[in-house]
């Protein structure tokens, strides 16, 4: 993620003032012209997608100047693929005012705040402000599958990409999963497919006339992301935006099951359609019925761009699963471990708990969102042996757990080590271990993948 959140000293109050006299943001004509365009990219981050940006750009003609908060040191990959290309400037530590005030663009990482002071400013100094994924939007020949939800994207991604492979199209897949496709642009064709994971951060980020893909796919809705969204309803509005926003001839997928995204149905710019009903997704060997939900959105989005059945049920039923998401990382001592560290939501973690058989011990804690762990307690409650928190929220989610009730077998431990030692001297073989988070990593680790890594590696340890 990149780190945006400090700004160099003596702006603050000349930021709140040209804030104030905000300005409407001016379209981006379409399709942009960067050759000899003023563009600050605001956060390269460590993930690849504002260094793809900065070198697309970069590469067309515009003058780019890169702006973050982190330093030299922590940015050196993203740095080392902008080495061959030509860089205006790059301003690291801090960002200067001066650079949202002249530039044309700014293209913001999905990271930075909504309402950060310098997007303000530059959109009150009359910048366009873009981002990676609406500049690959703007540019891609394909039909487009956008993908959003609070939980289960990647999945449905994944298997949506395979159906379509399955079914003879070659399938590009790229976005919020973790990998830009900008740089793949000369390579895609018309008649290939794009299937894109698309983050709140992102839709928020989207300017008005933003070019939306004609198929989308809302897996669910829950509260998430709490903290950088500030309500509910923001967040809400971002996911909403790729069902509204539309074209006329779209096709909708609204997942059905989910209480949330089912409402939506009177939102939606053209067509809509639930997912597949249960009876027709075939048996996955991936487990939960969260896993047929996704299932069953990846069958009805590619039944409507046009693939047979028989191609969509064989697809899935072939489906392997993806690392860190309820991950089956092996046994001992008649133990059964469980990797799904890419829950980052309470809701995941019940899907996870909801999803496995037989005694379970949970693993959870991190850097919480916002979201209320009320639920999730009550179901830990009911349905664990014991749980082993580590941290930063391990007290918030403890207390939450002993509020349900006071001598349910609970540890708190910093590390995440120290609280699988717990669960490990505490089981009985035939037990299942399960990291389930419920919260973001980055509190203690790079990413959610770092974090299953160890994980992973401590289990072998044992
Ligand atoms: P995302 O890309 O939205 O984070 P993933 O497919 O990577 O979603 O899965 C993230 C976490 O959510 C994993 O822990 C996974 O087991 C869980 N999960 C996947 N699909 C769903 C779903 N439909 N509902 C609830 N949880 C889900």
């Amino acid at each position: 993620m990149a780190s945006t959140g400090h700004i160099m000293p003596a702006d603050a109050a000349a930021i709140r003032d040209v804030a104030r006299k905000s300005a409407r943001q001016r379209a981006i004509p379409h399709p942009v012209d960067w050759n000899g365009r003023r563009v600050t990219v605001m956060g390269l981050g460590r993930h690849g997608g504002g260094a793809a940006v900065a070198r697309y750009l970069a590469q067309r003609g515009a003058e780019i100047t890169v702006s973050d908060a982190a330093d030299r040191e922590t940015l050196s990959d993203s740095l080392e693929l902008l080495s061959d290309v030509p860089i205006a400037e790059i301003k690291l530590g801090g960002h200067d005012p001066h650079d949202f005030t002249r530039a044309e663009f700014v293209v913001v990482n999905p990271a930075v705040r909504f309402h950060h002071p310098l997007l303000q400013l530059a959109r009150a100094a009359g910048a366009t402000l873009t981002s990676e994924i609406e500049v690959f939007l703007r540019a891609c020949p394909a039909e487009i599958i956008g993908v959003t939800g609070s939980n289960g994207k990647s999945t449905t991604c994944s298997m949506i990409a395979d159906i379509l492979s399955a079914a003879g199209r070659r399938t590009w897949l790229g976005g919020n999963i973790g990998r830009s496709l900008l740089g793949n642009l000369s390579e895609i064709h018309a008649q290939d497919r794009v299937v894109l994971e698309l983050s709140s951060f992102q839709l928020a980020h989207l300017s008005h006339d933003a070019p939306l893909p004609r198929f989308a796919v809302v897996t669910n809705c829950t509260p998430n992301h709490l903290d950088w969204h500030g309500e509910f309803s923001h967040y809400l509005q971002a996911k909403q935006r790729l069902v509204r926003e539309a074209p006329a001839d779209a096709v909708a997928v609204l997942n059905a099951a989910d209480a949330e995204v089912r409402g939506w149905r009177a939102l939606a710019a053209g067509n809509v359609r639930a997912g597949w009903a249960s009876a027709r997704v075939p048996a996955l060997r991936v487990p939960g019925e969260h896993n047929r939900q996704n299932a069953a959105c990846a069958a009805a989005v590619t039944e409507a761009a046009g693939v047979d059945e028989a191609t969509i049920c064989s697809a899935l039923a072939d489906f392997q699963g993806l690392e860190h998401r309820l991950q089956w990382v092996g046994e001992l001592a008649g133990r059964r471990f469980y990797n799904d560290s890419k829950s980052t939501t309470p809701a995941a973690t019940l899907a996870a708990l909801t999803a496995l058989a037989g005694p379970v011990w949970l693993l959870a804690g991190g850097h919480a969102k916002g979201a209320s762990f009320d639920e999730l307690a009550r179901t830990i409650v009911g349905r664990t042996r014991g749980a082993s928190l580590f941290g930063a929220s391990r007290e918030t989610i403890q207390a939450c757990i002993r509020a349900q009730r006071a001598d349910f077998d609970v540890n708190s431990s910093e590390q995440l080590a120290d609280a699988l030692a717990w669960c490990w001297t505490r089981s009985q073989p035939g037990d299942s271990i399960l990291l389930s988070p419920a919260c973001a990593s980055y509190d203690q680790f790079r990413d959610f993948e770092a974090r299953g890594q160890t994980f992973c590696r401590l289990v072998e340890a044992l």
